[in-house]
C-alpha cells in the first residue's frame, strides 16, 4: 500500500507540474482513444530537434527516420513495463522542453495518457498508432476483455509496425518540411529492413510443427504476433500487466498444456518470471514435463549492447526462442 506522501510524489506531483507548465491547459479527456496530435505544429528551433519518446521501439523508429536531425531521449528503458510506468518529475520536464513527443498510444502508456493530452495542446505530440486508428485498420485487435479498447502491442506484427513507420515519416515531414525528403528516404530504407524481417518471421514460424504453434506467455502481448504468423496465443495476465492473474484462467491454461502436449511456455523480460513459472510444477505433477522455453521481449527492448537492444534484434530473438522451444520432439 502506498503512503499518501509516496503516492503524491509518484503520481500527483508530475500532473501538478505539467499543469503549472501548461498554464491554462484544459482538463484532459482520458476517455478518448488517442489524444489530438498537435499535427499543425511546425518546427522552428535549432537542430538537432529535441524529441522525447516512451518505449525503445518508438525511439528507434524516430532515430532511424529522423537521422542526424533528431536527438532522441527515451523515457522507458530495458525491462521497464510501459503499462505500469508512472512519469516522474524529470520526465515531465523533458516532455515540456521537447520539440516533439512520440509515444505508442492505444493506452499502452496507460498512466501517461492525461499528460499526453495536455502536451498535445501546446506541442507536436504523436501516437505512432494514430494512423492505424484513423484509417480504421482492420488488423487492429479489439479484445473483449480490454473494455472496448484496441490491443496496443502492434509492433509484434512487423508489417503493421512498418505502416506506423510510414505515418511517423509523414508526421516528421510535415513538422519539419525542409527535411521532408530525407525523412521519406530514411523511412523507405527502414521499411525494406522490416519487410525482410516480416518474411523471416513467416518462414521461421512455419518450421514449427502445426499442432505445436501455441504460444503461452506472462501477459497477452502477442495477439498481433499470433495473428500475423499463425500461432494460437494465451497470456496468463490480460492485455495490461496491471491485471491480476486469475487462478481459474491459470488452471484452464494448465489443462490446455497437458491436453495438447505443449512442450514449453515463455517468461517475459518486463514481467515477474514467477507469473509463468507457476505453471511448471502443477503440469509436472500431472506427468507432463513442461519446460521454460526462454525469455521473450514483449513490451521493452533488450539491454544495451545486446542483439535484442534493437527492434529487429528483439523480434528475431523472440522468433528464434519460440521456434527452438516449440520444435523439440
Ligand atoms: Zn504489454
Amino acid at each position: 500500500m502506498l503512503s499518501m506522501r509516496t503516492s503524491f510524489v509518484h503520481y500527483l506531483f508530475p500532473l501538478l507540474l505539467v499543469t503549472l507548465i501548461c498554464g491554462g491547459c484544459e482538463q484532459a479527456d482520458s476517455h478518448s482513444h488517442t489524444p489530438a496530435s498537435g499535427s499543425s505544429q511546425q518546427f522552428s528551433g535549432n537542430y538537432p530537434m529535441k524529441i522525447v519518446c516512451t518505449i525503445g521501439q518508438v525511439a528507434e523508429m524516430v532515430k532511424r527516420i529522423g537521422g542526424k536531425h533528431v536527438q532522441v531521449e527515451q523515457l522507458m528503458g530495458p525491462g521497464v513495463d510501459p503499462h505500469l510506468y508512472r512519469p516522474i518529475a524529470s520526465d515531465v520536464r523533458k516532455l515540456a522542453e521537447a520539440d516533439a513527443i512520440f509515444y505508442n498510444g492505444l493506452h499502452l502508456e496507460g498512466r501517461m495518457s492525461d499528460l499526453f493530452v495536455q502536451m498535445a495542446r501546446r506541442k507536436a505530440t504523436f501516437a505512432v498508432t494514430e494512423g492505424l486508428q484513423t484509417r480504421n485498420d482492420s488488423r487492429l485487435r479489439e479484445p473483449p476483455e480490454f473494455a472496448g479498447m484496441f490491443d496496443p502491442h502492434v509492433w509484434h506484427d512487423v508489417a503493421l509496425w512498418a505502416d506506423c513507420v510510414r505515418d511517423v515519416a509523414e508526421f516528421l515531414a510535415k513538422f519539419d518540411s525542409s527535411n521532408a525528403n530525407q525523412y521519406t528516404i530514411n523511412a523507405t530504407v527502414y521499411i525494406v529492413e522490416l519487410t525482410q524481417l516480416d518474411e523471416f518471421c513467416q518462414t521461421e514460424i512455419a518450421k514449427i510443427p502445426e499442432n505445436r504453434r501455441i504460444l503461452i506467455t506472462a501477459h497477452d502481448a502477442f495477439g498481433y504476433f499470433g495473428k500475423a504468423y499463425g500461432l494460437e496465443v494465451y497470456g496468463l495476465k490480460g492485455i495490461s500487466t496491471e491485471e491480476e492473474k486469475d487462478v481459474v484462467h491459470q488452471e484452464e491454461i494448465q489443462k490446455l498444456i497437458i491436453e495438447r502436449n505443449i512442450p514449453a511456455v515463455f517468461v517475459e523480460s518486463a514481467v515477474s518470471h514467477r507469473t509463468v513459472e507457476a505453471l511448471i510444477e502443477p503440469c509436472r505433477a500431472s506427468g507432463h514435463d513442461l519446460k521454460l522455453g526462454g525469455e521473450l521481449y514483449a513490451d521493452a527492448l533488450g539491454p544495451a549492447e545486446t542483439d535484442q537492444s534493437t527492434y529487429t534484434g528483439m523480434i528475431r530473438h523472440n522468433v528464434q526462442t519460440i521456434v527452438t522451444a516449440l520444435s523439440v520432439e
